[in-house]
């Protein structure tokens, strides 16, 4: 498959400075982001033990990883059991092909699709539509953005860069009249309106699916809008696409990883609707699809097994890390050119789709380690973003004038003799270029801001001569 865009470095820096100059965009994304990181600040100091719930959920996690093609096996054989047929896709690639094969054979025209990060990596909707099917996003965010002809720019909130201006603009031009911003109800009821039909008439449903549970090859959903619900029982056939890494051995241990989804993405105890499904409709069941088709996506996943990157194969795409991620909050996630942004998506769209294409990905981060505090899974992401930068700086993919200062800086810092030289060097060399208020370089930096100005005394030098002491 190929990769759905790239962040060279370049890309990067221009998409985030245009960003970042976004009045509007930075005033969605501070309001969205905080509001999830009080709320799960909240939920989480309301839940008892939450420190000790989070160590054993990390253990369930790396335990369940360690034994992958054991948990798989058992979840298609029980699945398999209980009705639902079960499809292994190598690629993203093989995915669509499956999606496909199935819509042929049903002679579907008309898909309504709940939300999945997964279906956004295989680029689903854009082979849809290139084989005459119309794909319809039924998530309320997801349905902004594809009116809008955008990508998400948060895992849990595809649309949080949108003021409601904005989206009445785009709802508007949908229903051919005007709607007001200040009517979040209006707009609300005329997104319903126009999908109920949809669901109606569509041939097959497509869900992700937030994880599968072994035990009994069940298939749960969590979401926040009734859409899922309609989307995985109303048509004949429903497909849901789940990445190998989403199994969960059983029900107990299921019980903890929704304790924490939900707390962690919008700080709810639980989300509106937790939706299990095992199987298709039984024979003595009302309502449900004929067929149940469940396509187990590798894409990259399975080579992360065993190596330094298996950890990020623990993340249940909460979205905690994007939320306290000062990187990501100022840059948005449409700045990482691939559905997985923040901390999580610099991790693992480089593992995913090619670490030369999304080479600027590793160094979009403080490091400041936020994104670890936050993450359910205590997944030390800050880690795997440095073994990365190694990894760029063992390929070559750093700019030369990078890799330069960076070989400069190592061997400066590789001894006190040579820091202390080039200290005094450049206290000596920076005199031409010192102002009031710090100094300014020949070159561009920082958009022409001024630096500090090395100080007449080093730290080390006032330590040694025991100056702190009097601070
Ligand atoms: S890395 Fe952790 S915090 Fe980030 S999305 Fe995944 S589970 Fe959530």
């Amino acid at each position: 498959m190929s990769n759905p865009s790239s962040a060279t470095m370049s890309q990067f820096r221009h998409s985030a400075t245009v960003a970042i100059a976004d009045i509007q965009l930075q005033g969605a994304l501070t309001g969205a982001t905080n509001k999830f990181v009080n709320g799960r600040t909240t939920a989480l100091t309301e839940l008892p033990h939450a420190d000790a719930l989070r160590d054993h959920f990390k253990k369930i996690r790396a335990a369940t990883l360690a034994n992958l093609p054991h948990y798989l096996e058992l979840f298609e054989q029980r699945a398999t059991a209980a009705g639902a047929q079960v499809h292994w896709a190598q690629t993203g690639q093989d995915a669509v092909d499956i999606v496909l094969n199935i819509a042929r054979q049903r002679g579907v025209k008309l898909v309504t699709k709940s939300k999945s990060m997964a279906t956004e990596e295989i680029h689903l909707n854009t082979a849809l539509e290139a084989n005459g099917i119309v794909p319809v996003e039924t998530d309320l965010g997801e349905w902004i953005i594809q009116l809008a002809g955008e990508p998400p720019s948060h895992i849990i909130g595809p649309a949080i860069h949108k003021t409601r201006h904005q989206v009445a603009e785009l709802f508007s031009k949908e229903v051919g009249r005007p709607l007001s911003p200040d009517d979040i109800d209006g707009l609300t009821a005329e997104a319903r309106r126009l999908l109920r039909t949809q669901f109606l008439a569509a041939g097959l449903g497509i869900s992700g699916g937030n994880l599968g549970i072994a035990e009994t090859g069940t298939l749960v959903l969590v979401t926040n809008e009734g859409n899922g619900r309609l989307v995985t029982s109303a048509p004949p056939v429903h497909i849901a696409i789940i990445g190998i890494e989403k199994i969960c051995p059983d029900w107990d241990a299921a019980a903890t990883w929704l304790a924490l989804l939900a707390r962690s993405a919008t700080g709810q105890p639980m989300s509106i609707y937790t939706t299990a499904i095992t199987g298709p409709r039984r024979p003595d069941e009302p309502d449900g699809p004929e067929e149940v088709h469940l396509i187990l996506l590798d894409n990259g996943r399975s080579q992360l097994t065993g190596t330094p990157y298996e950890e990020s194969l623990q993340c249940i795409r909460c979205g905690a890390c994007l939320n306290v991620c000062p990187v990501y909050k100022k840059a948005g996630g449409h700045a990482y050119g691939s559905p997985y942004s923040g901390p999580i998506g610099a991790v693992i769209t480089p593992l995913l789709f090619g670490l030369e294409e999304y080479a600027a990905l590793p160094q979009a981060s403080t490091l400041c380690g936020a994104c670890k505090d936050a993450c359910p899974a205590r997944i030390d992401l800050p880690r795997m973003l440095l073994q990365l930068r190694q990894d760029e700086v063992a390929a070559h993919l750093l700019p030369w004038r990078e890799r330069k200062a960076e070989e400069f800086a190592a061997y400066v810092l590789g001894s006190a003799g040579r820091m202390n030289f080039f200290t005094k060097l450049g206290r000596w060399g920076q005199r031409p270029f010192q102002h009031d208020d710090g100094l300014k370089l020949p070159i561009s930096v920082g958009d022409g801001r001024a630096l500090p100005s090395l100080a007449p005394k080093p730290f080390r030098q006032l330590w040694a001569e025991g100056e702190l002491d009097n601070t």
